[in-house]
């Protein structure tokens, strides 16, 4: 049973608490947001395409040894979660220039890396999420520096094995925004991996198959994400 208030609101998806102390309800909702939720609208079955990438990726990360938040699916857009302390740090792993490296960084959109890139955010809406170094989330106490190691290794595990699994389904995996939690001392990859948090470019066309369908207006994005689906699932997607 989901209680009637949400613990907490995100921007596309909502946190209830569980009979389990130990555990939280996730529901993806149908509403999409870009520009730091300037940008909204909602699109029927968007949630559960992004739970159901979000389910399959977590569950690949964990065959693979990385520590995820997922327990089990309630519904198909509904997931239980390991109960995380968040890290308030989105972790951005980039292959190719793409996005607001190419508006910050004398890069053109495109550019293969010569190795991939991790750079960090400070999760702040309020504050446009700034982009923070190793020194600042030591001196703030946001993380002590051993454990932001391990959360860098981390995300560079999941890009090797998210970087292969896509070019074999003959997609790129441009780039990826990731968060962590804790849990009784040990961190885990929580949130979600999905459409929205990933750029995905078709490896023969560029056609992007993420969010920047919707942030740029380039065509209808459900279309895109079902084709991501019907490309990495075992069945095509077809329960959807
Ligand atoms: P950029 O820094 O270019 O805006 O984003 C880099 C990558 O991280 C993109 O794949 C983008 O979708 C993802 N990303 C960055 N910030 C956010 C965010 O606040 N929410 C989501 N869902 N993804 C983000």
């Amino acid at each position: 049973m989901i209680p009637e208030k949400p613990l907490y609101e995100g921007k596309a998806k909502s946190v209830y608490l569980s009979e389990n102390p130990d555990e939280l309800i996730v529901v993806f909702r149908n509403d999409m947001t870009a520009f730091n939720g300037v940008k909204h609208d909602q699109f029927t079955d968007k949630g559960i395409l992004n739970a159901t990438a979000s389910e399959f990726f977590m569950k690949m990360l964990e065959a693979e040894g990385i520590p995820t938040h997922y327990i089990r699916m309630a519904a198909p857009d509904t997931m239980i979660v390991r109960r995380l302390d968040m890290i308030p740090l989105e972790v951005i792993v980039r292959n190719i220039a793409a996005g607001s490296m190419t508006k910050k960084y004398p890069v053109a959109e495109g550019t293969v890396l010569e190795r991939p890139v991790v750079s960090i955010d400070y999760k702040d809406d309020e504050r446009g999420d700034p982009m923070i170094n190793d020194d600042l989330i030591e001196v703030l106490h946001i993380l002590p520096a051993d454990e932001l190691k391990q959360v860098k290794e981390m995300a560079l595990k999941v890009n090797t094995v998210l970087s292969r699994f896509f070019d074999e389904c003959g997609i790129r995996l441009v780039d990826f925004k990731l968060e962590f939690g804790k849990a009784a001392g040990k961190i885990y990859l929580g949130d979600e991996i999905s459409m929205d948090s990933m750029r995905l470019w078709d490896k023969q066309t560029g056609e992007s198959f993420d969010k920047d369908v919707y942030r740029f207006d380039k065509g209808d994005v459900i279309t895109a994400y079902r084709n991501v689906l019907r490309r990495i699932l075992p069945d095509g997607g077809k329960k959807d």
